[in-house]
């Protein structure tokens, strides 16, 4: 079967490889489709640092296989399978932190979703992450649950209320998808970027825009909120002076959310007095756990959100390395890997 891989000192190889073969209690998915995400292209590009070199999370696709022991799952069903999944008993599960357990990041499709098959480890089969779809949803549409997910996970830690005006600093494929949900739950939304198809995007999901590379980002939000300034604004950037802007975008009383990775090192000139004086929280979020998979896949259902809109590009395997490129560019939105 062909898959991309990370391999040292090469970035990523398409080749042919074996299909992995499956034990008990493992469960063998064929991939329709397969999410490209900054997390993947950071660890392709090596910002990551080493040994965490499987690529591919957000997949959807039909089982192929199940080990003699499942009984939940048959071949040919449609799924979504969760890529990490915590214990639900250690330290850090009972306390509210599920994606920092220990055993969240040690589980991970083999070889990883960009591959025509890919196997599930018996440690998320068991704990029952792996969904399935109905017929109303496309599995296309279904490779948007993992990042839906992480969405739906930062604004529970933020503490979103009904009637909080949010800005989203930072509209690439994950700024977007909080544009698409919190207009969903019915708050009110600013974007900010500086790229102009970016801009226009926000702008055709009815969202308002603010050009950062031109406006005052946070004189603009105080005179789109009674001189206050935003609620809550999540960062869906790593870019550091995106970080600083929403700090001073953002109300008193109120909470930043960074939700896209920095550069590893990224260091920001922030005066910490303004942000206790402000009672400003600095907040971050990271993953996602099984209640937001759950819920993301509910949404989808229902159709409360409609995140087909935002594909703009599909690439089989082979062409991964122009998929690659295209991402990289930010001239597409949401890239999706075919088999
Ligand atoms: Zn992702
Ligand atoms: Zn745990």
């Amino acid at each position: 079967m062909k898959a991309a891989l990370i391999e040292a000192g090469k970035g990523v190889v398409v080749k042919e490889v074996e299909r992995p073969a499956i034990g008990r209690g493992e469960v063998l998915i064929r991939m329709v489709a397969c999410g490209l995400c900054g997390t993947d292209v950071e660890r392709i590009r090596g910002g990551y640092g080493v040994g965490r070199s499987a690529i591919g999370h957000e997949a959807a696709g039909i089982v192929e296989e199940v080990g003699e022991d499942v009984k939940w799952l048959r071949r040919g069903e449609r799924v979504v399978p969760h890529h990490h999944t915590n214990c639900g008993d250690c330290y850090y599960c009972l306390n509210g932190s599920p994606t920092m357990c220990p055993e969240y990041r040690r589980h991970h499709f083999d070889p990883g979703g960009f591959a025509e098959f890919f196997r599930v480890p018996e440690f998320i089969v068991k704990r029952g992450a792996i969904y399935k779809i109905t017929e109303r949803l496309s599995l296309e549409e279904s490779s948007f649950a993992e990042p839906l997910a992480c969405c739906l996970r930062a604004l529970r830690r933020s503490g979103l209320r009904e009637g909080w005006r949010v800005a989203v600093f930072g509209i690439g494929p994950m700024g977007a998808l909080f544009l698409e949900l919190l207009n969903s739950l019915g708050n009110e939304v600013v974007a900010v970027d500086i790229r102009p198809s970016r801009l226009r995007l926000a702008d055709s999901i009815g969202v308002r825009a603010v050009d950062a590379s031109k406006a005052d980002v946070a004189e603009e939000l105080r005179s789109l909120t009674g001189g206050r300034g935003a609620d809550l604004s999540i960062v869906a950037t790593g870019s550091s002076s995106a970080i600083l802007s929403a700090i001073r975008s953002t109300r008193n009383g109120g909470t930043v959310c960074l939700f896209g990775l920095p550069p590893k090192g990224t260091k920001v000139d922030q005066d910490f007095s303004d942000l206790l004086i402000r009672e400003v929280s600095v907040i971050s979020s990271n993953a996602a756990s099984e209640d937001e998979m759950v819920e993301a896949l509910r949404l989808l259902e229902e159709r409360r959100v409609n995140l087909t809109k935002l594909i703009t590009h599909r690439f089989p395997l082979e062409r991964f390395e122009e998929a690659l490129r295209t991402f990289e560019s930010g001239e597409g939105m949401k890239v999706l890997i075919t088999p």
